[in-house]
């Protein structure tokens, strides 16, 4: 796996038509400036298992500021780690000078970049500085070649997630690493490996120290990109959900089936929003806290107070661990509180007017699929319930920025260049 010398794999039936004309330009203008310019990441790792890349990240040995001159519009973004994004039409590619990890990232803080500078590195270093081994491989466009240095093509032919250096010390570097080794086992039906999974589990309270921000993104990434149910259950095959949600067993069946939900709605092209999954997956956290309120102090607030006290304190549970715009807030609230009015059918035509009662009726119709209501009431509201307007499917992509493999599932054959 620490070979200096990298396997080199020649894809001999490669069209580079599957990759957009604008990255192909990008990459020649790098070159032409003397520089390597590679295809690297998940990009290489999807097209060789025949899946539509998400993105198209580069990899290059020239500076950003070099980069800059190099390509037309494009800008140097980042502080901590400059990169280089490169705008053409409504797509913009990232170019990232090779990097190594620095040797000042030892805490177990969850920034990735605590170091404050750029550490540049080679090939080879940028190689071993990510995180598994299947998303180290680089592919050269010019030569057609998978260019491997940890092992990628071999795991990949395996299904199986490997760290690229001990997992233990790559999850203290950056726990959400584990996360990540989390949702590519469910977004690709990968195993992961043995030693990867007891590194988790002896690691995985360092998710407190994720920062927000980055959990919020990386939930999304696993609940909101068409393998919700798949990263639910990798989640709790690693035990990992308790570190984001404390409690969160008695809301299984509402979890699932808010995932159920989010990747049919994925795959129809329907909007998916953050707010109502986790409006979804806190609902029990809600309803619990409701109660205990009630018990606590029901006879000296009003029930509409209590029902806010108990969003409130269920959100203020929820912002430790991610953040959560006061948009996002705002319509959870509502969401929530409008159950009482759908529940009990009050104030129909103010309840049918509501911003949020779309939502609201959905949340109904899930907790009905969980035998909380009656599903006739979420019948009843449904017939009634305005229109939808801003939900269309999403645009789909022209089959001419398809970039799903033509070639299926490729068999990779190792050979040395
Ligand atoms: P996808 O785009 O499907 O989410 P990806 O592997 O492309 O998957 P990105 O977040 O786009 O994920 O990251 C691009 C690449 O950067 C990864 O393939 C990996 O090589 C590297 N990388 C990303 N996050 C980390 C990390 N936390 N630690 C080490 N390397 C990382
Ligand atoms: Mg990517």
């Amino acid at each position: 796996m620490t070979s200096r010398k990298p396997k080199v794999v020649t894809l001999d039936d490669f069209e580079t038509d599957c990759i957009p004309s604008p990255l192909i330009e990008i990459h020649r203008r790098l070159r032409r400036g003397g520089h390597d310019a590679l295809l690297v990441g998940g990009c290489i790792r999807d097209f060789l298992l025949g899946l539509s890349p998400k993105d198209f990240d580069t990899a290059t040995d020239a500076r950003p500021e070099k980069v800059r001159k190099l390509l037309p519009k494009a800008f140097i973004i980042g502080r901590r780690f400059r990169l280089v994004h490169a705008r053409r039409g409504d797509t913009t590619y990232e170019i990232a000078t090779y990097r190594k990890e620095p040797p000042s990232i030892k805490s177990p803080r969850g920034g990735r970049g605590v170091s404050p500078e750029n550490t540049y590195g080679n090939q080879r270093e940028d190689a071993f500085r990510r995180d598994f081994t299947i998303n180290a491989l680089y592919l050269d466009l010019r030569r057609k070649a998978v260019i491997d240095y940890v092992g990628g093509i071999r795991d990949l032919n395996d299904r199986m997630i490997r760290s690229i250096g001990p997992p233990d010390e790559r999850f203290q570097e950056d726990p959400v690493r584990m996360l990540r080794a989390a949702r590519f086992a469910a977004k690709l039906k990968f195993t992961i490996d043995a030693e990867v999974t007891s590194a988790i589990h002896a690691n995985k309270y360092l998710l407190a120290h994720v920062s927000r921000s980055r959990m919020r993104d990386e939930l999304m990434k696993l609940f909101l990109t068409g393998h919700g149910v798949a990263s639910y259950q990798s989640m709790m095959d690693l035990n990992l959900l308790a570190s984001v949600f404390p409690q969160h067993k008695a809301a299984g069946p509402m979890i699932e089936q808010a995932m159920l939900e989010s990747d049919e709605r994925h795959a129809s092209g329907h909007k998916l929003s953050p707010a109502y999954l986790f409006g979804a997956m806190l609902w029990h956290f809600y309803s619990d806290r409701l109660k205990a309120l009630e018990s606590e102090r029901g006879e000296n607030m009003k029930a509409g107070e209590l029902r806010q006290h108990a969003c409130y304190d269920v959100l203020r549970m929820t912002r430790r661990y991610v953040t959560l715009n006061r948009e996002a807030q705002q319509f959870i609230l509502s969401i929530y509180t409008l159950q009482n009015r759908l529940e009990r059918k009050l104030n129909i035509r103010r309840t049918l007017d509501h911003p949020r009662i779309r939502a609201a009726i959905h949340l109904l119709a899930l907790r009905a699929k969980v035998g909380e209501v009656d599903p006739t009431l979420v019948a009843w509201w449904e017939k009634r319930q305005p229109p939808q307007v801003a939900d269309r499917p999403r645009k789909k992509r022209s089959s001419r920025h398809d970039r799903r493999s033509r070639y299926g599932k490729r068999q990779l054959k190792t050979a040395r260049s």
